[in-house]
């Protein structure tokens, strides 16, 4: 059952003789993640901050300066290079929406940004698969995690990453946060749609993720790697690379392309 969740619910209302874009920035904040939506109703989602404030610059390149406010922010999972920068957001935006697992941990950033998530007094909502933000044409699609993790300490804290499917017209996008091939697995044994012309590759190109069943099931064009120059962790794993080149996906990754955008109409999309 889908569940619409009534945080960003908007119906379309636009002049539809304008050329209405969808734009997604995938930011070069380093080793980490941080991707930027704008709807074409102009609706604004984070999907997590990286490793530190270069998010707020990589913001205001996007948004006009009088522009404070974010509609949505979402936190895949709380490590580090996801966090970290969101915490800096919550102290320089007015933060609408937040939508994030509730999982528990215990170090400084974590603490940090449930206060900070205390005293935005924004509209909290524990993500679970099956629900569905929309702006106008645009849904973005809860895939996982496929049970409410609000409080609840779990194992790995990658497999707690939110990953979504944002679907404008024909074009779509798949985000992975972090999580590794076990729940790659299950969201294929659970009939999830996958297939999506752009993906988000999951956990910097690590190969504890991007299965290789996963990747014919999403069957992307595209495929973004947001990773830092010469991370001490060596991602991308070139196994992931020759699995990628293996069908022909093209490759972009933010340590070597910096800064990239997708656009779209909702027909086609243009890389910037
Ligand atoms: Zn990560």
């Amino acid at each position: 059952m889908l569940v619409l969740i009534n945080i960003l619910v908007w119906i379309s209302v636009y002049d539809l003789s304008q050329p209405q874009y969808l734009e997604v920035s995938f930011f070069d904040v380093g080793q980490g993640d941080s991707i930027f939506i704008e709807t074409p109703l102009g609706h604004q989602i984070l999907i997590d901050g990286g490793p530190d404030s270069t998010v707020l610059e990589k913001l205001a390149n996007e948004m006009p300066f009088w522009d404070k406010e974010i509609d949505l922010v979402i936190l895949t999972h709380p490590e580090h290079d996801h966090i970290s920068g969101l915490i800096d957001v919550l102290e320089s935006f007015e933060v609408k929406n937040i939508l994030w697992t509730g999982v528990k941990r215990n170090n400084y950033e974590y603490n940090e940004w449930k206060k900070r998530v205390r005293e935005e007094n924004s509209n909290v909502v524990i993500a679970q698969s099956d629900q569905c933000i929309r702006s106008g044409d645009v849904f973005l699609f809860v895939l996982w995690p496929d049970e409410n993790l609000e409080n609840k300490e779990v194992k790995n804290i990658n497999n707690s990453s939110i990953v979504m499917r944002l679907v404008f017209g024909r074009v779509s996008f798949l985000f992975e946060g972090d999580a590794f091939k076990s729940v790659e697995k299950k969201l294929i044994e659970k009939n999830k749609e996958l297939k999506s012309n752009v993906l988000k590759v999951a956990h910097h190109g690590s190969k504890t993720s991007t299965g290789e069943e996963f990747l014919k099931e999403v069957f992307p064009e595209v495929a973004v790697i947001e990773v830092g120059k010469n991370n001490r962790y060596g991602h991308p794993h070139q196994e992931i690379l020759d699995e990628l080149e293996k069908y022909g996906i093209k490759i972009l990754r933010t340590d070597r392309d910096g800064d990239i955008k997708i656009i779209s109409d909702g027909l086609n999309y243009i890389i910037k």
